[in-house]
């Protein structure tokens, strides 16, 4: 079996959707697993719509009415006869939507956000399965809800991986093309869960661990893995070949082109992945396996934008040392602080992370009673993986060098931009 992921961007309007049906008319979906995110930037709309609710915003009505018109558009693109059957279909996951809404008691943001964000990948996925069917492509749409199973540590889940397999073995069909959900999951108690933003590609390598699958294939707006971020660097270049290593370490420092969680899984079962464009099929894109030797010729330019600089020193000029950095690090793991680079001194500890639940303002008053702390916001890190004489210069143009580290196969440099 191959396990295909299909994206937002592959699937952000009816043409999106035309497309991904063309991809694989081209390369075949027979025995295939097709892992499908929601369209086009629809998590984000639906995180509006958890905001609003919570702030008891007047615009709540209007943001999930936004969300409606965007999918209703791509309905009336697919389907000419208005009575389709997936209009009702739509329409239904829409009611629930809404029902979940007034009926919640829990003031939980993370649990709500989780019940209400997975509606974008139930909708798109009920849409495309309709669709193929409608193009006499038969599929079976699955509820990744009741395969993948997690932890309740709702928008960030933990996988349960022993009772993943059984349901997996168990349910999916080998022969059949299968349609579901990615980034998806459900706790002890069947509420749903969410894996993390952008987790439809960790959810591909989750079934193709599972399933012993041939190989996956996520489908992008990129030829492939390339050694910078096309966005913020001009002339990037494709990697044909690298390894899991590799992969791991661009993925970790921020190369959001694959989520960070997906090489494990299928690392551990030499399970190769490939990253391919969604407009050039046929074109090899680029293959992770194994392998040491295929480590880029090339520099490979990472940026994680809006970041925190984090530095605290002893009130009292005493050392920060081991007993200290494991209080902090103790913290910065209980307030969901994501550490992407350390530095210390005798009598300070630098931490550039990423306060992605809006903890750290909590976060600093608890240190403030033992450091002092000075911070940075809205800074940028950059890595650079294996990197030549000219490379600290393509990313410090016009900016404030903050932190500088070297090791043997990385630069890091945390900037501002100079005002
Ligand atoms: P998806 O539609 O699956 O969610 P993403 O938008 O998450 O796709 O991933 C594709 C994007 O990743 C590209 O459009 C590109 O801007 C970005 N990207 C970041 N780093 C890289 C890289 N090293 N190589 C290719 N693309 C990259
Ligand atoms: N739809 C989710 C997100 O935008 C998951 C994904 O796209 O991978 O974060
Ligand atoms: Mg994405």
């Amino acid at each position: 079996m191959k396990v295909f992921k299909f994206g937002g961007a592959s699937v952000k309007d009816a043409g999106g959707i035309k497309n991904v049906y063309d991809v694989l008319q081209k390369v075949g979906h027979d025995d295939v697993l097709l892992v499908i995110s929601a369209m086009g930037k629809t998590t984000n709309a639906l995180e509006v719509v958890v905001k609003d609710y919570f702030d008891k915003s007047a615009g709540l009505q209007s943001s999930v009415q936004e969300v409606k018109k965007y999918h209703n558009q791509i309905l009336m693109d697919l389907f000419e006869e208005e009575n389709h059957a997936v209009f009702a279909a739509v329409n239904k996951i829409f009611t629930d939507m809404e029902q979940f809404l007034r009926q919640n008691k829990s003031p939980n943001y993370n649990f709500v956000y989780d019940q209400v964000v997975s509606y974008g990948e139930i909708i798109s996925t009920t849409i495309v399965s309709h669709y193929f069917n409608y193009r006499g492509l038969k599929n079976q749409w699955i509820d990744v809800r009741e395969l993948v199973k997690t932890d309740n540590t709702y928008r960030d889940a933990v996988v349960n991986w022993e009772l993943t397999q059984k349901n997996i073995s168990k349910n999916v069909k080998k022969k059949n093309l299968n349609i579901t959900q990615g980034f998806l999951g459900s706790d002890e108690n069947n509420f749903t869960t969410t894996l993390g933003r952008e987790g439809s590609d960790y959810t591909a390598a989750i079934f193709a661990y599972c399933l012993n699958a041939e190989s996956v294939t996520i489908w992008k707006d990129v030829p492939g893995v390339l050694n910078a971020d096309p966005r913020y660097f001009d002339n990037a270049i494709l990697l044909h070949q690298i390894s899991y290593r590799e992969a791991i370490e661009l993925a970790f420092y921020g190369a959001t082109v694959i989520h960070p969680k997906t090489l494990q899984p299928l690392q551990r079962k030499e399970i190769p992945l490939y990253v391919k464009s969604f407009l050039n099929p046929l074109l090899p894109g680029t293959c992770v396996s194994k392998g040491a030797d295929l480590e880029p010729q090339t520099p490979c330019f990472i940026v994680k934008k809006n970041q925190l600089l984090v530095s605290l020193s002893s009130l009292d000029f005493s050392f920060i040392m081991e007993e200290n950095i494991s209080e902090i690090f103790a913290l910065l793991h209980k307030y969901r602080m994501k550490v992407h680079l350390i530095q210390n001194s005798a009598i300070s500890f630098s931490v550039c992370a990423d306060d992605k639940f809006g903890n750290f303002h909590a976060l600093k008053a608890l240190l403030s009673k033992k450091f002092k702390v000075t911070y940075n916001e809205n800074v940028s890190l950059y890595t650079i993986r294996h990197f030549n004489d000219k490379s600290a210069g393509t990313v410090t143009k016009n900016k404030e060098v903050l932190v500088r580290q070297v090791s043997r196969e990385t630069m890091q440099i945390v900037t501002r931009d100079l005002q």
